[in-house]
Order: structure tokens, then C-alpha cells, then sequence
């Protein structure tokens, strides 16, 4: 990969430790590429294994005092890590949009949704007694020590402010490992939290390979907890490994979550809906609405209706406010959905919208075409399996208690949506199922 002629190169060599920006002791150096034109941007030396224990011991050492904090300490905690965040906002929503690609109005969003979670722990940490009483025994809620921070790339400092609140919230301290592909966003959330005149040794963060800092942490015995953010198979070896040293572990794993269209939904607004939800973050969501199940009665019309609503749903530069779907993040992640594009193809489903290949005038970069399939049966791959870009799925049926079935029929179960203008029946087709990581 070439760099930008012209364009400076950004290089990043430290860590967060103990309060500080220190060199990495790791040497391995990734290139971030920028998806829309998959030119490098930055360069990242990668943490090794050395780097992610002298960072968990930090967190250790300052555990000692800080899993003692009295709650107003860590109101005041959480009221300036709020603070630090907000005043880099327009950066923040910047580095999401440069380097994955993400849409302004969905990275803005996610921004704004990450600073929150600071002062909604406040609150939560105001509402929950720590300690209670019932006669002469005492409970108390007391921190478990080192928490190690594990994000996905797509929505990672929505990640990292939501598990860093709750870890600080509890009386813990951290070591996150951010995404590799975000390394450029983790940054400058880094740089603002170091604002935030924290205690040294509270927030450590080491960007680095999942199999390299992500394992040291799972394996790690003064690691208390993993929360992880990340896929199936990710999750299935941390609970394994963690297993090892009794870790508490929590985790929020993939989906391909069903989307029900009810028989008296008003299509005007249950197509839109549902196409916002199947694309949402250009379909690189967990919670992505990617099987849509549709009422054979009104079949015809609904398909008509995805076809026009489609224009809506624009392919663009991501820094655009108009652009809905911005590029797939990688040219791996590229690739994968142009193969499930093919398979689903192989299958017999139909494409009505979109189809293999760039969209046209988007050549550059790694952007796909927006693809709804129809005459999708659901023990297809592309019904069973998580794409993680913008591919809907549309599958019909006779009746409600099918379409139940149909949208049970998952090794997932992590989020659903039902569409209709009669609430009470709404409720009745609500699918219930708790696959992996539904949280
Ligand atoms: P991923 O599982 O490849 O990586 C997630 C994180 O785990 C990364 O930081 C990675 O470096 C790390 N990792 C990789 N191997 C590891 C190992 N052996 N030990 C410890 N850590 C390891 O996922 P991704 O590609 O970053 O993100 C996409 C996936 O995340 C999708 O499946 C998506 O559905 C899921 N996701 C879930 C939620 C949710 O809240 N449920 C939210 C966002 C994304």
C-alpha cells in the first residue's frame, strides 16, 4: 500500500501506562489504510506481551487504592473523564470517519452515545446502594479488581467509554485493548481522557493483536474480569482461555437478527425502518436488522417498496452528511461480502437491489453496492451466517407463527425488531430467543 503522495504519514509508537505515553516495547508496525482510497495513513507499533504486563501491573498497583474509593471519588471521576471526552467531540466524530469509513451522522451519534456513558454511570453509581443491611449482616458491593477492556472496531469508543464508565463506576481499574483497526480513534480518545487528571495506573491502554494483547490479558492472572466486544469465535476462545484462571467474563458477541414485518404494517414507514436498521453503520452493526421477514400476502408490494426506498440509502464519501453507507472498513471485509454476494447468487436467491462489484464512480477504496436479496430461504449461508456489511436478506412467509420459527431458526439470538401498526400483536410475535452474546 502506498501513502497519500503529498500527505503526512502518521506514525503512533507509545502506550498508555501508569499515566503516561511511553515507547512501546512491542516493535511489529501496522499500517492503518484508509478505506475510502486504501491508502496508508498511519503507521502503529504494535504492543507485545511485555507491553500489556507492565500495563496490567500498573493497573494492579493502583487498584490498591482505588478499588477502596469512596463513591464521591469516583463521581468526581466520572463527571471529568465526561468533560475530557466532550471537549474533543468534532475529533472523535473525525477519526471514526477517516479511518473505517464510518458516516458522519452515524460516528456522530456514537461519539455523543460514548461521552454519555459517563454521566450515566454517575447516575447509576448515585442510585445503587454499595452497601446493605439485613439485621446483623452487611453486604457490599466491592470492585473485582483488574478489568481488561477488549473492543470491536466498529463503534470502538463507544466501546471503550461505555466499559471504562462501569469499570470506574465499580471501583476498578483498567487495561483496554482497543482495536487494531482503530488505533488512530483510540488516540486522540486517549490523549482527551488524559486530560481528565486521572489516578496513575487507573486507565492503560495497549493497542496490539488480539493474539498477542488480547491473549496476555485473557491469561493473565492479576486480570480480574474481560468485558469483550467481538465476534463468535473470539468470544468462544476467551471463555475458554479465561476459563483457566476463573475469570468473570462478559461478552457481546455477533447477530443476524430478524427484522418481522407484520401484515398491517404501514410500508411507508416499515420499509424505511427496516432498511435503516438492516444498514445501519453501512450494515457493519452488530445489532444489524439483516433477515427481513415478509408476509407473502403483501410480498409484491413490499419489494416494490425496498426498491424505491433504496434510492434514499446513498453510497458516498463518509465525511458527507447525505452519505448512508459509507466503504466496508477493509479490503478483507471487502472481499467477504462480495464472497457471500456470489454464494447468495449460488444459492438461488435473487438480487433486486445491488449485486457484486464496486458501485459505480466508487472504484477506489472499499466500497460495495448496498444489496437486498430476495427469494431468501433461511438455511442459506447468507441467512445463517453474519456478513457484517450492507446485504439484506428478505424472507417470506404464511403466517406469523412461521415467521417466528423463521426468525428463531439462528445460532444467534442478540437483537430483533417487530413491525406492525397493532401493538398487542406486535408483542405476540416477538421471536424470544437469547442466542450468544445477546445483551
Ligand atoms: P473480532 O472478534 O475479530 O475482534 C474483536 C477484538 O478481539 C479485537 O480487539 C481483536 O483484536 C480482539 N481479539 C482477536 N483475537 C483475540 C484473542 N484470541 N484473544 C483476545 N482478544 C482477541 O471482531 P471485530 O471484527 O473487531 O468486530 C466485529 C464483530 O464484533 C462482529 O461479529 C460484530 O457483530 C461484533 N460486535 C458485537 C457487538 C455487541 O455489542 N454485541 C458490538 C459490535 C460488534
Amino acid at each position: 500500500m502506498k501513502p497519500i503522495r503529498g500527505e503526512a504519514i502518521k506514525t503512533i509508537t507509545t502506550h498508555y501506562i501508569d499515566g503516561s505515553f511511553v515507547e512501546s516495547h512491542g516493535r511489529e508496525v501496522m499500517d492503518i489504510i484508509k478505506p475510502t482510497n486504501g491508502q496508508v495513513i498511519a503507521r502503529v507499533t504494535l504492543a507485545d506481551e511485555e507491553d500489556t504486563r507492565r500495563a496490567i501491573a500498573a493497573a494492579k498497583s493502583a487498584f490498591a487504592s482505588f478499588g477502596r474509593s469512596p463513591k464521591e471519588e469516583r463521581t468526581k471521576i466520572l463527571r471529568r473523564l465526561h468533560e475530557a471526552a466532550s471537549a474533543r467531540i468534532d475529533d472523535l466524530t473525525s477519526a471514526m470517519v477517516e479511518e473505517y469509513g464510518g458516516v458522519v451522522q452515524f460516528a456522530g451519534l456514537i461519539v455523543q452515545s460514548g461521552i454519555n456513558a459517563f454521566l450515566a454511570a454517575e447516575q447509576a453509581l448515585q442510585e445503587l446502594p454499595l452497601t446493605r443491611n439485613w439485621g446483623k449482616t452487611t453486604v457490599t458491593l466491592e470492585p473485582v479488581g483488574v478489568a481488561g477492556l477488549i473492543t470491536a472496531w466498529n463503534a470502538n469508543t463507544l466501546f471503550i467509554c461505555l466499559k471504562l464508565a462501569s469499570a470506574v463506576a465499580a471501583g476498578c481499574t483498567v487495561v483496554i485493548k482497543p482495536s487494531e483497526l482503530s488505533s488512530l480513534q483510540t488516540r486522540v480518545l486517549v490523549e482527551a481522557l488524559h486530560e481528565a487528571n486521572l489516578p496513575k495506573g487507573l486507565l492503560n491502554v495497549v493497542t496490539g493483536l488480539g493474539t498477542v494483547v488480547g491473549a496476555e490479558l485473557v491469561r493473565n492472572p492479576d486480570v480480574a474480569k474481560i468485558s469483550f466486544t467481538g465476534s463468535v469465535g473470539v468470544g468462544e476462545t476467551i471463555m475458554r482461555d479465561g476459563a483457566k484462571t476463573m475469570k468473570r467474563v462478559t461478552l457481546e458477541l455477533g447477530g443476524k437478527s430478524p427484522t418481522i414485518l407484520l401484515d398491517d404494517a404501514a410500508l411507508d414507514q416499515a420499509i424505511p425502518s427496516a432498511l435503516v436498521m438492516a444498514f445501519l453503520n453501512s450494515g457493519q452493526a452488530c445489532a444489524a436488522g439483516t433477515r427481513l421477514l415478509v408476509p407473502k400476502s403483501r410480498f409484491d408490494a413490499v419489494t416494490r417498496g425496498i426498491r424505491d426506498a433504496m434510492r434514499n440509502f446513498a453510497v458516498g464519501d463518509p465525511a458527507d452528511p447525505k452519505t448512508a453507507i459509507g466503504p466496508a472498513v477493509s479490503q478483507k471485509q471487502y472481499e467477504r461480502v462480495q464472497s457471500y454476494i456470489r454464494k447468495g447468487i449460488e444459492e438461488g436467491a435473487e438480487v433486486l437491489v445491488g449485486g457484486e462489484g464496486h458501485p459505480e464512480g466508487f472504484e477506489a477504496g472499499y466500497f460495495v453496492k448496498p444489496t437486498v436479496f430476495v427469494n431468501v430461504k433461511n438455511d442459506m449461508a447468507i441467512a445463517q451466517e453474519e456478513i457484517f456489511g450492507p446485504v439484506l436478506c428478505v424472507i417470506a412467509y404464511d403466517t406469523e407463527d412461521e415467521a417466528i420459527r423463521i426468525a428463531n431458526d439462528s445460532k444467534y439470538g442478540l437483537h430483533a425488531a417487530v413491525l406492525g401498526t397493532d401493538l398487542q400483536r406486535a408483542r405476540v410475535a416477538w421471536p424470544r430467543k437469547y442466542g450468544p452474546g445477546a445483551s
